[in-house]
């Protein structure tokens, strides 16, 4: 049996930082299925769809890696496609608390499925895609934490 993997976010948008953690998970697992959450609290400037497609675009080089949206509980997803392995990122001391916890209340609703963290190289561990939109926002010069096909759509979404 092939072993797959889901990566779940929002990708709002796919980063540098996400294309490393997604390059790493690929050298471990047979199959890296990038899941872009749907529901997503935080209002997202791209649409899933959009999401989606650049994630897509900057991981067609990638192999095993596939792009796929969800709706609702990521362990339900998880249990559809019949994957047990979750990958999130580690990036500083500040994400453990909230991955900790995401983890373990994961854990307590589906006991089959594991949350494995990575990190990622350290040029990227300071980056979000968070601070980038606030940063690309105020005219900052983002190219260096973007994949090139991302640079054009974020400038125009955030010039709006
Ligand atoms: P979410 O809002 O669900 O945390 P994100 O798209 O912000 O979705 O992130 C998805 C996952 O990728 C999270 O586990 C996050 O910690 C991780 N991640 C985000 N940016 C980076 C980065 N620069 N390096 C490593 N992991 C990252």
């Amino acid at each position: 049996m092939p072993k797959t993997a889901i990566y779940p976010g929002s990708f709002d948008p796919v980063t540098n930082g996400h294309i490393d953690l997604i390059t790493r998970a690929a050298r471990i697992f047979d199959k890296v299925i990038v899941a872009v959450a749907h529901n997503y609290h935080k209002k997202p400037i791209f649409t899933t769809p959009e999401r989606v497609k650049m994630l897509k675009e900057t991981t067609k080089g990638i192999k095993g890696v596939t792009v796929e949206s969800f709706e609702g509980l990521v362990i339900e997803y998880a249990h559809t496609k019949k994957v047990n392995v979750l990958i999130r990122g580690l990036r500083m001391i500040s994400d453990f608390e909230y991955e900790f916890q995401m983890a373990l209340t994961n854990r307590r609703l589906a006991q089959d499925i594991e949350t494995v963290f990575l990190m990622p190289s350290e040029s990227y561990a300071f980056l979000s895609s968070t601070l980038l939109k606030e940063a690309a926002a105020l005219g900052a010069d983002v190219s260096q934490f973007v994949p090139k096909s991302v640079e054009k759509p974020l400038k125009e979404r955030l010039r709006r």
